[in-house]
């Protein structure tokens, strides 16, 4: 079968490698029918990852239920699925408790070596073990590009948008407007917000927040954190989400918001340590929150909202590729020229 492997810094090549199964009697086997291609993936293409030499790419996916091991209970075969970007137990010390993404067990697609040794979704099959605790019934009627996101983008956006305890008529900052940041807007919506600013420095994804609803603000053209202060008040805004994942956009995030806000970290941090204000933190009175998706516990309650027309993720895909194509669309994700692209194995 065809997969998309990354070979070296800045080199993905569609192989042909032996079609996976289901191993143990947890796992599923699923035959991927769209497969998206997202902004952590580039940690890998840009070399940053150590150990996915070789490996198979891929963590945001939907497809059928192939095969079943034994004791998976939730999923038959032709079920049509979307998976979390990364498997869960569902019965340890963490899942038990809801914290998904702190499983002893946890690993993720497509992350080679590094994070679980498990295979690509830019592939025409993947093997999902875990499966009754990473997987999720697409509802009757929805679309694959409706579904996809709610195991990766979507999920990030909305758990950083909730984790920021927006209320009613808040304002609120995003900074960053790449897929996450367009998600984390759509999601913001949902909680009511009097106004929703957008920091970054390409027009193009300012536009299409823009056509979201959010006020642009380009850091190019102006300093964010004072343009952010002119137009509320002199305060700053009540919450503040950073989607970016580098040390000074979680700076713009901090400094953005006025006394007693909330600062939501969704990005990856560039770097494991950096100065952080803990007087400023102390004196203002902000909370602080950062981490990643704990994404099992949302796919439920946002494939009812999509299926209920509150959220249209599927708005944001800007190309719509072959997984033959995996390269080159490699090549212009990484080069900021499409705004999220999925592949058709
Ligand atoms: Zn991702
Ligand atoms: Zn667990």
């Amino acid at each position: 079968m065809k997969t998309a492997v990354y070979r070296a810094e800045k080199k993905v090549e569609v192989a042909d490698i032996p079609k996976p199964s289901v191993q143990k009697p947890t796992d599923a086997l699923v035959k991927v029918t769209l497969a998206g291609v997202c902004g952590s993936d580039l940690h890998i293409y840009e070399g940053r990852i150590p150990g996915c030499e070789g490996w198979g790419m891929g963590h945001e996916f939907v497809g059928v239920v192939e095969d079943i091991g034994s004791e998976v209970r939730r999923f038959k075969k032709g079920d049509r699925v979307v998976s979390s970007f990364f498997v869960a137990c569902g019965h340890c010390h963490y899942c038990v408790r809801g914290w998904f993404n702190q499983c002893v067990e946890r690993g993720a697609f497509g992350y080679g070596e590094y994070f679980g040794a498990l295979g690509g979704a830019q592939s025409e099959y993947v093997t999902v073990p875990l499966a009754d605790h990473t997987l999720e019934l697409i509802p009757d009627g929805m679309h694959d590009e409706q579904a996809i996101f709610v195991g990766d983008i979507l999920a990030t956006g909305f758990f950083a948008a909730e984790r920021a305890e927006i209320k009613p008529g808040d304002t609120v900052a995003v900074i960053g407007a790449g897929p996450v940041g367009l998600m984390a807007i759509m999601s913001a919506q949902l909680f009511g917000p009097s106004r929703v600013f957008v920091v970054d420095f390409v027009d193009s994804r300012l536009e299409f927040a823009q056509g979201m609803g959010a006020i642009p603000i380009n850091g190019k053209e102006v300093h964010a954190v004072e343009a952010i202060k002119n137009a509320t008040g002199g305060f700053g805004v009540d919450r503040s989400i950073e989607c970016v994942g580098v040390l000074e956009a979680i700076e713009t995030a901090i400094q953005c918001v006025k006394g007693g806000g909330t600062i939501s970290v969704v990005g990856i941090p560039n770097h494991s340590v950096g100065d952080f204000p803990y007087v400023d933190v102390w004196q203002r009175a902000l909370t602080f929150r950062a981490g990643w998706c704990n994404v099992q516990a949302y796919m439920r309650p946002l494939l009812d909202l999509v299926a209920a027309g509150r959220l249209k993720p599927e708005s944001i895909i800007s190309h719509r590729m072959k997984l033959d194509e995996a390269e080159e669309a490699y090549r212009i994700f990484d080069a900021r020229q499409a705004t999220k692209i999925v592949l058709t194995p």
